[in-house]
C-alpha cells in the first residue's frame, strides 16, 4: 500500500474500541483511558512515528501502551548491588511486624494525637517517646522526617543567630546535597570551624567558645575516615568542654545503632546509648539506616532541649505521619528481644548472613542461570564484598558471594544489565572489573528470582 493510502485506511477510534478483545482492557483501565491510548497510537501513526496498521494492530499497540503506563517504576526489585542499605533503592526493608502495623494504621483511624485514657488531645511523639528513652537511656525524645531534618531543627533551635562550633575534620557531605555547612546556613547558625582537617584538640574548641556560642556540634564521620596523623576530641571530653562553657553539645551520629553490632560479627558503630552516656545533650540519628525502620530522624536527649525543639514552628513542617509512626513503634519494639533481632529485622538478617551460606546459594543458582546466558555470556560463582551502605562503616566491607557474569567475546555488558533491569522484577547488580556482579547477600526469595529469569530477553542477537 502507498503511504498515504495506508494512512487513509487507518481505523477509526470507534472501530478499534468496538473490538471484542478490548473488553478486558476497558474493564481494567476504564473506557476513557483506553480511548485515549487508541487516539495516541493513531496520532503517532499519522505523524509517521509508528507504521500504520489494522484495527487489531492498533488495539495491540494501545494495550502495550496502557500496560507500560500502568507498570510501577516503584515496583519491588532484587537488590543484588552488594550494598544492603542502598539509599537509591530505598534503604532498610521493614520487619513484618512493622509492615503489619503500618498497614493497620493506613486502613483505619488511630489515636495519633488523642489520649484514649482521658479522651483529650494527645501528642504524636507519645507513641515513641517511652521506648526511645528506654532503648537509649535518654531523658526525652522526639522525631522528624529524616535525620537531615533532625540536624536542621536541632541546629536551628539551639543556635539560630548564634555560632555553632565544629571540627574541620567533621564538616561532612553525606550526598544528596546534605552538606553540614549548608545545613547550618539554612538553620540560621553561624559556622565556626576549629582545628584542622586531620587534627582537632580540646584547646581548639575552648578557644572558640564565647558568649555568642549557641552550641558545640559533633558529627560522626560516617562515610569517610581520616587516617594517619590524626587527633579528635572524643564525645565525653567534648561534653565536658561544652558543659564548662554552659553550651549544649549536639552529637549527630548519622546511622547510629541501638545495639552493639559486634554481637553479629559486624564492626562496632557507636551506639546511641553510648553517645547519651558520654554526655551529649542531644543526639540525632536515622530511622532507615542501621536501625532498620522506615525513613525518620530521631532526636534524643535533655528534656528542656527536646521541649524547645517541639516548640519550634519547624517541627510542624517536619513531622512524621501515622503510617511511619506505627512502623517505627513496631520496629523499636523488636529491640527489646535482642536474641531474636537478627531473625526479625531484615537489615540485621541480611548483614549477618555468612559468606558460606551465600556461596552455597550462588552454587545452586549458577547452573540455572548459565544456560540462559550462554554462549554469549559466562557465569561463575565468585567471592565478593558487601557494604552496609548509607555511609555506615564504609571501609569495613563484609565477605559475601555472588555470580560474576562476563562477556568473553567483548559483548556488551551494559546491554545485559539493561535486560536484567527490564525484568518484571528488575535485577540490579553492579559492574566490577569488566564484569556484571550479582552479590547474593540480599537475595532471600531464591525461587522468585529464578522464576523471574524466565522473562529475561537477552540483548538483540545474543541469544
Ligand atoms: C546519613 C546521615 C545524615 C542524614 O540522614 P538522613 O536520614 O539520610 O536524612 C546526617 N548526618 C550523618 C552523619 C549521616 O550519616
Amino acid at each position: 500500500m502507498e503511504g498515504n493510502a495506508a494512512l487513509r485506511a487507518l481505523p477509526s477510534v470507534d472501530r478499534v474500541l468496538g473490538l471484542p478483545q478490548l473488553l478486558p482492557l476497558i474493564e481494567r483501565f476504564g473506557r476513557a483511558e483506553v480511548t485515549e491510548a487508541i487516539r495516541a497510537v493513531l496520532a503517532e501513526a499519522r505523524a509517521g512515528r509508528v507504521p500504520p496498521g489494522s484495527a487489531e494492530i492498533v488495539a495491540a499497540m494501545a494495550a502495550d501502551r496502557l500496560e507500560e503506563r500502568d507498570r510501577s517504576k516503584l515496583r519491588p526489585l532484587f537488590n543484588l548491588t552488594g550494598t544492603v542499605l542502598h539509599t537509591n533503592l530505598g534503604r532498610a526493608l521493614l520487619a513484618e511486624a512493622a509492615i503489619e502495623a503500618a498497614v493497620d494504621a493506613m486502613r483505619d483511624a488511630v489515636a495519633l494525637e488523642f489520649n484514649l485514657a482521658d479522651g483529650k488531645r494527645g501528642e504524636r511523639d507519645d507513641h515513641l517517646r517511652e521506648i526511645l528513652c528506654e532503648l537509649t537511656g535518654a531523658e526525652d525524645a522526639t522525631l522528624v522526617n529524616n535525620n537531615a531534618a533532625a540536624v536542621l531543627i536541632a541546629l536551628n533551635t539551639l543556635g539560630a543567630g548564634r555560632e555553632a562550633v565544629v571540627s574541620r575534620g567533621e564538616l561532612i557531605e553525606i550526598g544528596g546535597a546534605f552538606r553540614m555547612p549548608d545545613i547550618m546556613a539554612r538553620a540560621g547558625v553561624k559556622l565556626v570551624e576549629v582545628g584542622t582537617t586531620n587534627r582537632t584538640h580540646p584547646r581548639d574548641y575552648r578557644a572558640a567558645l564565647h558568649a555568642g556560642t549557641g552550641l558545640v556540634l559533633k558529627v560522626h564521620t560516617s562515610n569517610y575516615r581520616i587516617e594517619g596523623f590524626t587527633a579528635e576530641v572524643g564525645g565525653r571530653e567534648l561534653a565536658a568542654i561544652a558543659r564548662e562553657a554552659g553550651v549544649p553539645l549536639l552529637n549527630d551520629l548519622g546511622s547510629g545503632t541501638l545495639v552493639d553490632l559486634s554481637r553479629w560479627g559486624l564492626l562496632r558503630e557507636p551506639t546511641v546509648r553510648e553517645a547519651v552516656e558520654e554526655g551529649a545533650d542531644l543526639v540525632t540519628f536515622s530511622g532507615d539506616k542501621l536501625l532498620g525502620g522506615p525513613q525518620a530522624g530521631f532526636i534524643v536527649g535533655r528534656r528542656d532541649l527536646i521541649a524547645a525543639i517541639n516548640r519550634n514552628p519547624m517541627k510542624r513542617a517536619l513531622r512524621v505521619d501515622k503510617i511511619r509512626i506505627a512502623a517505627l513503634a513496631a520496629t523499636l519494639k523488636l529491640y527489646r528481644d535482642p536474641d531474636r533481632l537478627a531473625e526479625r529485622l531484615p537489615t540485621l538478617h541480611l548483614l549477618s548472613r555468612r559468606a558460606g551460606e551465600i556461596e552455597a546459594q550462588a552454587r545452586r543458582i549458577e547452573p540455572q542461570l548459565s544456560p540462559l546466558l550462554s554462549p554469549a555470556y559466562g557465569v561463575e560463582v565468585c567471592e565478593c564484598r558487601s557494604q552496609i551502605g548509607s555511609g555506615a562503616l564504609p571501609l569495613n566491607t563484609i565477605a559475601s558471594a555472588g555470580l560474576r557474569i562476563s562477556a568473553p567475546r567483548g559483548r556488551d555488558l551494559e546491554a545485559l544489565a539493561a535486560a536484567f533491569r527490564a525484568l518484571p522484577r528488575p535485577v540490579i547488580g553492579h559492574m566490577k572489573d569488566g564484569a556484571l556482579v550479582l552479590d547474593l547477600r540480599c537475595l532471600t526469595d531464591e525461587a522468585g528470582f529464578l522464576a523471574n529469569l524466565s522473562s529475561l530477553s537477552l540483548p538483540h542477537g545474543m541469544a
